[in-house]
C-alpha cells in the first residue's frame, strides 16, 4: 500500500497522512455501495434532500477555522481567499437546497390525453430522474469550491445521485477534512451509507471512470487530462456522460475607444485579474488584445508597471509551477514574441508574473500556437492590433473559451459586434468587467464550446449544473395514484409544471 502524502508548496516539505491510496478493489466496493443505495436516495423527498445539503453547509462552517488552516498549508493560498472560498462553498450548498425545493429542475411536463390534428394522443408526462452514482474529480486551484465539497458534488447530491469523489493530490488533507464534514452532515440527515465516497491516488481515478456502477463523471482540471478521461468514459462498454470543465485562454479585447478613454485603469485592472490567485484561475484572461498606437502603449505600460511591483508567488504545487515555466518557455521561444515582464529562473513552486507581447500578424501564424493555449499561472500574452480585421483574425484562430471579455467606451461602435463574436466563442461574455470570479446563481454559465468544456450544453456552476446528473423519462398512460408526485395533477410538491404546453398563472 502507498501512503498519501501532503506537500506544503511554500516550504517544499512533505508529510505522510494516515490515509492509504485506494486500491481498485476498494474503489469497486465504494461504487457498488453507492449503487446499492442510489434508488433509495434518489427517491428521498425533495425537502429531505435540501435539508441534508443545509446540514452539510453548517458542518463545513463548524470546521471553518481548521479547514482554512489545513488548506493554507497545502495550497499556499492566503487566509482571506480561503475563508471567502469556504463561505462561497457553504452558500453553494444552501443555494442548491433552494434549487431542489423550487423544483423546476425536474422539468415536470403534463400533456393530458387529447385529440390532436395528427390523431389521438395518449396521456404523456415527462420529468427528470437521477442518473445514479456520479464520479467527481476536483481541481487543484479551488480546494473547497471546485473540490470535494464543490459544485459538482453538491449539484449531483441535489439531483439525487450518490457521489464518489477522487481527491486531488495537491490537497489530500483538505479533501479528507472537507469530506468528513460532508459525511457528518449526511449522517445527521439520516442518509444511507454510500451516498458519499472518497478515493485517493492516480489509479483510483482511472478505476472510478471505468467502474460499471458509475453513471456520469464531473471533472474539473486541465485540457489534456480532461480529454483523456473523456475518451476513456466514451470507450467503456457502457459509455457514460463526461462533464469536463477544462482550461481556456479567455481573450480580453480592449477597443481603440476604451484604450483612448482609460488606458491606465484597464492596464492595472488586467494585471490584477491575470495574477489573482497566482493566475491559477480557469477564467484568467490569458490573451489581451490591445490597439497599436499611443493609447495602447500607455495601457501596456500601466500593465507592465503593475506586474513589476509584484513579488515572487507560490503556486499550488511544484508540478503546476513546472508546467507554468514550460509554458512560458515555449511562448518565449516562439518567433516574434517579446517578453515584457518576468524571465527569472524560479525554483520549486515559486513563480513570477510574466507578460509577453506579439503583433496580431505574428499571432495568427501556425508557429504561434503556444501563444494561443492556456498557460495556467500569472501569465498573459498582449496581442497588438492595427484594425478590426486584425482583431477578427486573431479571435478567429483562438480556440473557444470559458469567457470572453470586451472593454469598450460609452457608445463604442465596436461593442455590438464584439459582444456577438464573444457569444459565438465562449460560455460567458463580460463587458467592462474582468472574467475572474464565477458567481453561484440561477443565471450563471460556466462552460464554453469544446475544447474549454467537453459537454458544452451544460454548466458546472450555477443552478443549471444540476441538469448534468439527470435524464428525462416519459410516463405514458400511468394511473394517477401510480405516478411520481412531481407529475400528479394536484401537484402535491408545489413545483412548476408545464400543463398542456403552458405554465399556469
Ligand atoms: P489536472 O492536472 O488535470 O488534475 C485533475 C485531476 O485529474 C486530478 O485528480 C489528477 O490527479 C487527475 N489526473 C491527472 N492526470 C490523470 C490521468 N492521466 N488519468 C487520470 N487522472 C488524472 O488539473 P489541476 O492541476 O487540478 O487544475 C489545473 C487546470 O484546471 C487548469 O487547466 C485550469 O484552467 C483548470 N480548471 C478549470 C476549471 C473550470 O471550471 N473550467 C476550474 C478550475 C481549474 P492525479 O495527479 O492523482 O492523477
Amino acid at each position: 500500500v502507498t501512503r498519501v502524502v501532503s506537500l506544503n508548496p511554500a516550504t517544499n516539505t512533505e508529510r505522510a497522512l494516515e490515509i492509504d491510496e485506494t486500491s481498485p478493489q476498494d474503489v469497486a466496493v465504494l461504487c457498488a455501495r453507492a449503487s446499492s443505495i442510489a434508488a433509495q436516495y434518489g427517491a428521498w423527498p425533495l425537502s429531505r434532500r435540501a435539508e441534508m445539503l443545509r446540514t452539510m453547509a453548517a458542518e463545513l462552517e463548524a470546521d471553518a477555522a481548521s479547514l482554512v488552516e489545513v488548506a493554507m498549508e497545502e495550497t499556499s493560498l492566503p487566509r482571506a481567499r480561503l475563508e471567502g472560498e469556504l463561505r462561497r462553498t457553504a452558500y453553494q450548498l444552501r443555494f442548491f437546497a433552494d434549487v431542489v425545493v423550487e423544483g423546476s429542475f425536474l422539468q415536470a411536463s403534463i400533456d393530458h390525453a387529447t385529440n390532436s390534428p395528427m390523431g389521438p394522443l395518449a396521456d404523456l408526462r415527462r420529468m427528470k430522474t437521477p442518473l445514479g452514482p456520479v464520479a467527481v474529480f476536483g481541481s487543484s486551484n479551488f480546494p473547497f469550491a471546485f473540490s470535494v465539497p464543490g459544485g459538482d458534488t453538491v449539484s449531483a447530491l441535489a439531483a439525487g445521485c450518490p457521489v464518489v469523489i477522487k481527491a486531488h493530490p495537491a490537497h489530500p488533507a483538505t479533501s479528507q477534512a472537507t469530506f468528513d464534514a460532508l459525511e457528518r452532515g449526511a449522517k445527521i440527515a439520516g442518509a444511507p451509507e454510500g451516498v458519499l465516497g472518497l478515493v485517493f491516488g492516480f489509479d483510483s481515478g482511472v478505476a472510478l471512470v471505468d467502474d460499471p456502477s458509475i453513471r456520469a463523471v464531473g471533472f474539473t482540471g486541465s485540457g489534456p487530462v480532461g480529454k483523456a478521461l473523456w475518451a476513456r468514459a466514451n470507450a467503456r462498454p457502457t459509455p457514460i456522460p463526461f462533464f469536463g470543465e477544462l482550461g481556456a485562454a479567455n481573450p480580453l479585447v480592449v477597443t481603440a475607444a476604451a484604450a483612448a478613454e482609460r488606458a491606465e485603469t484597464i492596464g492595472a485592472g488586467v494585471a490584477g485579474s491575470m495574477t489573482l490567485g497566482v493566475g491559477q484561475f480557469c477564467t484568467k484572461p490569458g490573451i489581451v488584445l490591445v490597439p497599436n498606437g499611443e493609447h495602447g502603449d500607455a495601457l501596456v505600460e500601466a500593465l507592465v508597471g503593475a506586474l513589476r511591483e509584484l513579488h515572487e508567488m507560490t503556486m499550488l504545487a511544484p508540478g503546476i509551477a513546472r508546467h507554468f515555466r514550460d509554458g512560458a518557455t515555449s511562448i518565449a521561444e516562439s518567433a516574434g514574441t517579446r517578453r515584457l515582464v518576468g524571465g527569472d529562473a524560479e525554483v520549486g513552486s515559486q513563480a513570477r508574473a510574466q507578460l509577453f507581447e506579439v503583433s496580431a500578424i505574428t499571432f495568427v501564424e501556425p508557429s504561434s500556437r503556444p501563444l494561443r493555449e492556456e498557460c495556467f499561472g500569472p501569465l498573459a500574452v498582449v496581442v497588438r492590433y492595427d484594425d478590426n480585421e486584425q482583431i477578427r483574425q486573431a479571435l478567429d484562430i483562438i480556440d473557444p473559451s470559458l469567457t470572453f471579455s470586451v472593454f469598450a467606451a460609452a457608445d463604442d461602435p465596436d461593442a455590438t459586434w464584439l459582444i456577438a463574436l464573444g457569444a459565438s466563442k465562449a460560455g460567458r461574455v463580460t463587458f467592462n468587467e474582468y472574467p475572474t470570479g464565477v458567481g453561484v446563481s440561477w443565471s450563471m454559465q460556466h462552460g464554453g464550446p469544446w475544447p474549454s468544456t467537453t459537454s458544452p450544453a451544460t454548466t458546472s456552476v450555477g443552478a443549471s449544473g444540476i441538469e448534468r446528473w439527470l435524464r428525462p423519462i416519459t410516463f405514458q398512460g400511468i394511473p394517477m395514484d401510480l405516478l411520481p408526485e412531481a407529475l400528479k395533477d394536484d401537484n402535491p410538491l408545489g413545483i412548476p409544471q408545464r400543463i398542456d404546453g403552458n405554465y399556469p398563472g
